[in-house]
């Protein structure tokens, strides 16, 4: 149809096609809202909303809802609200112990999620693979017979190059090298785009996008588990660096004197600060995993005197690393997730102490350190908005990028 139309065609249709994306990034960041707060939120005639509504509707992206009667005379303005169980993408999570697949609406709402625990010894690539296919066609099975699937975003716990999918090295899980992209690919018989990227990257965009930091244009996000890694947001933009590989914050020295790290350096941050630091300094096995790590969180609760003195340890560490990197980036917002969420009640104050004294005032006076808001989930949901991204740019374009959830199986 492009083809067809000279220059001021194609501007008229680049301009509709961003007009649509406009009011669908919209509806699926903000929720239900009526056809006002879309006209104040995008600076559209009231009349081009509703048009563009129209043909999102048309395309079974949103649909329009009357709420019950608030009391006020006459008849409700009508919501526009996505679409979520008829548009979903599946999200993907590869972590050190555990695969998680979820089913992610348009609109952001997580509908059905499963995870599988598996072994700490390093998995060779395919069995990881079919382990992520088998719990999809769980997942799609589960879906509704008019639900359709548009991507596979996929979060993995190590360096991942964004062109072609390839896992180039993920030292914890023991990968180099793996073309995930398209393994799963070949794998899942779902003839959907796939787009894998790092977790701590992804779990910055969910959070920057609809969490703890929403709306925010300078953030760090910090995430440990096992490793440590980390996203920035500069200028409401993800900083990527020239290879895509920025964030590795895991990897920043620290203690001169410290431990050997998984990436052949001696005292980074992640030795530090990292689920195995944590259990080391409560006296259990460093490779308890998450068994271990509950029964840290739940003395820390009763009060344990040894591991409250152990998390104040923890927390000097992670205020140290996070000195620097506040120094340097000067972000509005500091968002801790995965394991330094679960215990930063215990660890924020003595993560204070150190940014009092070692971050310049004039940045230290406007940044705050808050928990993440999405959890756990946060890399998940992540992992969903990279695949929403094709069809958020153009919406117009939604029938030929559906595949019925049920083609899998
Ligand atoms: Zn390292």
């Amino acid at each position: 149809m492009i083809n067809r139309t000279g220059p001021d065609g194609l501007r008229s249709e680049l301009v509709r096609q961003s007009n649509l994306a406009a009011i669908l990034n919209t509806v699926h960041l903000a929720g239900a809202l009526s056809r006002s707060d879309l006209v104040l939120r995008t600076g559209l005639s009231r009349s081009a909303v509703g048009a563009l509504v129209g043909e999102l509707a048309e395309l079974d992206l949103v649909v329009e809802t009357r709420s019950p009667s608030d009391g006020t005379p006459g008849r409700p303005s009508p919501n526009v609200k996505a679409h979520a169980t008829r548009n979903v993408v599946l999200a993907m999570e590869v972590l050190v112990d555990s695969v998680a697949v979820a089913a992610v609406g348009l609109g952001g709402s997580l509908l059905l999620s499963v995870r599988s625990d598996r072994p700490r010894a390093h998995l060779p690539a395919h069995r990881t693979v079919q382990d992520l296919s088998d719990l999809a066609r769980q997942i799609t099975a589960r879906l509704p017979a008019d639900c359709g699937v548009f991507g596979v975003g996929v979060a993995v716990a190590g360096l991942v190059r964004r062109t072609d999918n390839m896992v180039l090295v993920a030292p914890n899980i023991g990968w180099h090298d793996v073309p995930l992209g398209s393994l799963l690919g070949e794998a899942m018989h779902l003839d959907v785009p796939i787009s894998a990227s790092n977790d701590a990257d992804l779990g910055a965009l969910a959070e920057s996008r609809r969490g703890a930091a929403a709306g925010l244009d300078d953030v760090l996000y910090v995430s440990g588990e096992v490793g440590v890694g980390g996203g920035v947001i500069s200028g409401g933009r993800a900083m990527s660096g020239s290879g895509g590989f920025a964030g590795e914050i895991g990897h920043i020295p620290v203690n001169t004197d410290g431990l050997l790290c998984k990436c052949g350096a001696m005292g980074c941050w992640e030795t530090e600060i990292g689920e195995e630091a944590l259990l080391r300094r409560c006296s259990k096995p460093p490779d308890g995993g998450r068994a271990a790590i509950q029964d840290v969180l739940e003395d820390a609760a009763r009060g344990d005197r040894y591991v409250l003195q152990a998390m104040k340890e923890q927390g000097r560490w992670i205020g140290i690393g996070l000195a620097g990197l506040v120094n340097v980036l000067d972000p509005s917002t500091v968002v801790l997730g995965g394991l330094l969420e679960r215990i930063y009640p215990y660890v924020i104050e003595s993560i204070h102490d150190e940014l009092q004294v070692r971050v310049m005032p004039a940045i230290r006076e406007g940044v705050h350190v808050v928990p993440s808001a999405l959890g756990v989930d946060a890399p998940l949901l992540g992992a969903a908005e990279l695949a929403w991204e094709p069809i958020l740019t153009d919406p117009a374009a939604a029938n030929r990028w559906r595949v019925a959830a049920n083609a899998s199986q």
